[in-house]
């Protein structure tokens, strides 16, 4: 090849590598394409079927994306933030449980900040009877992934205690072995599910921790942690939708077997969901989006 033409050809082909090279590197950075969530609709007809005694209405489940806003969270290495990837998992949840009957609400809807104190308000307003705040972690370089799930264990002498009347403390005390149950159910469902995919994925079990989430409402609540985001070969995976997919359904599907194993109810009846149609004005006016959010 004369002189010429071999520059031309090296020139040529870095440029090739560094323009593939950028494009990988943005197709890496590039922010995963949240589904979104109609907080006014209910449980589809189909799910509204009985196989237990009736019950007067649907229980209401409220889903705690974690951080949001100027809170990203955990960042993976190729840049993949906390905040929109649980956003995501979350509006799943959401639409699984939903499908099964259960009346479903949402801390947030979008990429905005709702102060740790609003999410735990949020929960009583909304008059929710379970909790579920779902996050993903972020570890030291190296670090082998796993899954753990948190609940609040409050004890006599807690330093909590004096957050808390007698009687909410009372309630306290009785829901922490509820919210334990739920969080074994969440664990067991979300671990079986992140292993399937990385076997090296190993349990960190279920915890307990005084998060403010947590200690600060009134009804069973868990806080999931699914996998470990900085760990790159879960950053990936956490890129696909197909996988956030199963995450939502497999932890959907723990909170279903908690829901199943403490009240015995598998779904609503064609009657309880009328009843439900019935109050929706009542329902809408606390499960409306305008009550989603931080409060002014
Ligand atoms: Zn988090």
């Amino acid at each position: 090849m004369p002189r010429v033409r071999r520059k031309a050809f090296w020139g040529l082909l870095a440029l090739i590598l560094f323009t593939a090279g950028i494009i990988a590197h943005l197709r890496r950075a590039a922010p995963i394409r949240v589904v979104s969530f109609d907080e006014t609709a209910g449980p589809p007809a189909q799910a509204l079927e009985v196989s237990g005694p009736l019950r007067t209405e649907p229980t209401r489940i409220l889903i705690d994306p974690g951080h949001g806003g100027r809170d990203p969270g955990a960042i993976g290495p190729g840049g993949l933030m906390e905040k929109e990837v649980v956003l995501d998992i979350s509006i799943r949840i959401a639409w699984h449980l939903r499908a099964q009957g259960y009346a479903v609400s949402m801390t947030r809807t979008k990429d905005e900040a709702v102060a740790l104190s609003n999410r735990a308000r949020l929960a009583e307003e909304k008059e929710a009877d379970l909790l579920i705040s779902v996050h993903v972690n972020a570890l030291p370089v190296n670090a082998r992934p796993f899954v753990e799930t948190f609940y609040f264990q409050p004890r006599q002498r807690h330093r909590y205690r004096r957050h808390y009347a007698p009687a909410q403390w009372e309630a306290k005390l009785q829901t922490a072995d509820r919210s334990r149950r739920l969080a074994e159910q969440v664990q067991q469902a979300v671990l079986a599910e992140v292993r399937a995919h990385n076997p090296e994925v190993f349990d960190n079990g279920v915890r307990t921790r005084g998060f403010r989430v947590l200690r600060s409402v009134s009804i069973p609540a868990v806080l999931a942690e699914l996998t470990v985001l900085t760990v790159p070969e879960e950053e990936s995976r956490l890129r696909d939708d197909a996988y956030r997919g199963r995450l939502a359904e497999a932890l959907a599907a723990g909170v279903q077997a908690y829901l199943e194993e403490e009240t015995g109810h598998t779904a609503l009846s064609p009657d309880e969901g009328q009843l439900w149609m019935d109050t929706e004005d009542t329902a809408s006016s606390v499960w409306a989006p305008s009550t989603v959010g931080p409060s002014p």
